[in-house]
């Protein structure tokens, strides 16, 4: 193990295989650094990983229980895949990755970090070094901390596909989603559906409780309408008062078995309408399905959607309305 002792003590310029003043070195990096011998055991934990880590070097030195510094569960970190020539498997336990690196291998991934008490999102590089007959002696692992620059691209992502008031997927994130789906529909043969559920009377409710009311109003419908969502289905804010839902794979039939939960879960919020004696907050729903072909497009499935809307207001809201041909 490598020795970390300072010395202050003038003396001749140090040579590169002066094992103190390589421990130097690394105490003085302000990146963080651990290096692994080819038993698996750590050789160098320096005090920028004691930093990140939360871990002092005295705990981890000589152990094969690095992994704890990062991870809940067991899991290799990239040192010890690099080590035991498991390369090949980094991506199975590291999604994002690996990079090969000039001479060893790179990710990106959260860790834990257990003993720091917060998660960090962590850049790790890991390199070999080889004796001077080109045997594998030890190696070296370093980490640069990305928490920061990750949280501002994951909030980033938020703004361009989230609506800001209900937390739903905006008008842009539908369109594209809308798109690939249809193309997925269009490959597979599968029927695509589409709800448009609107508030009824909103203006009116807007108008007795305020806008501010209004929101608290859209929010608690947002809720309502997700909570009916399978995991491949997607609901946005359409616009205004208006959701949207996308139903990949999904049959009229099943369509409008989803669009009546929807409606009657709305219902059951019971929010009282000021303007209305009696009377809580209703969804109007439009259904529509698809399967798609080279001669209808996704927008024709809004637009069909849409008018199954409009009459299921016209024939006095809080109920939904299919396709005029299905509906007969
Ligand atoms: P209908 O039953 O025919 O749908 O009637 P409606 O009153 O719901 O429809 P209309 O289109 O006349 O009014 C929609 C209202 O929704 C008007 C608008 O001020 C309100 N609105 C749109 N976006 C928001 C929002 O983000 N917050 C609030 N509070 N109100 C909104
Ligand atoms: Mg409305
Ligand atoms: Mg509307």
């Amino acid at each position: 193990m490598l020795s970390t002792t300072t010395t202050h003590a003038p003396g001749p310029a140090p040579l590169v295989q002066d094992v103190a003043f390589v421990g130097q070195l690394m105490e003085s990096l302000s990146v963080p650094v651990f290096v692994l011998g080819t038993d698996a055991r750590v050789m160098i934990w320096n005090r920028a990983c004691e930093h990140l880590t939360g871990v002092p070097a005295s705990e981890t030195l000589g152990t094969a229980e690095h992994w704890r510094c990062f991870y809940e569960q067991p899991r290799p970190t990239l040192a010890d895949l690099l080590l035991q020539e498991r390369a090949g498997v980094t991506r199975q336990i590291y999604p994002r990755g690996p990079r090969e690196a000039a001479s060893g291998l790179s990710i990106e991934s959260w860790c834990d970090m257990p003993r720091a008490g917060r998660r960090r999102y962590l850049a790790a590089d890991a390199s070999p070094i080889f004796d001077a007959g080109g045997r594998l002696s030890a190696v070296v692992e370093t980490l640069r901390d990305l928490t920061d620059e990750k949280m501002a691209q994951v909030a980033l992502e938020q703004l361009a596909t989230r609506d800001g008031l209900t937390g739903l997927a905006n008008r842009r994130c539908f369109d594209e989603t809308l798109h690939a789906e249809w193309t997925r529909a269009l490959r597979q043969q599968q029927p695509l559906s589409l709800l448009m559920v609107d508030v009824d009377n909103f203006k009116a409710y807007n108008d007795a409780h305020g806008h501010l009311g209004g929101d608290e109003c859209l929010k608690r419908v947002a809720r309502a309408v997700a909570s009916e969502m399978r995991a491949n289905d997607l609901v946005a804010r359409y616009g205004g008062e208006e959701f949207a839902v996308i139903l990949p794979n999904q049959s009229l039939k099943g369509a409008a078995i989803v669009a009546e939960r929807i409606r009657c879960r709305v219902e059951q919020l019971q929010l009282p309408c000021r303007f209305a004696t009696g009377q809580h907050v209703t969804v109007s729903i439009g259904a529509a399905t698809a399967v798609a072909g080279p001669d209808n497009c996704a927008s024709q499935l809004v637009a069909v959607a849409d008018a199954a809307l409009y009459r299921a207001k016209h024939l006095g809201r809080n109920r939904i309305s299919l396709p005029l041909s299905e509906a007969a």
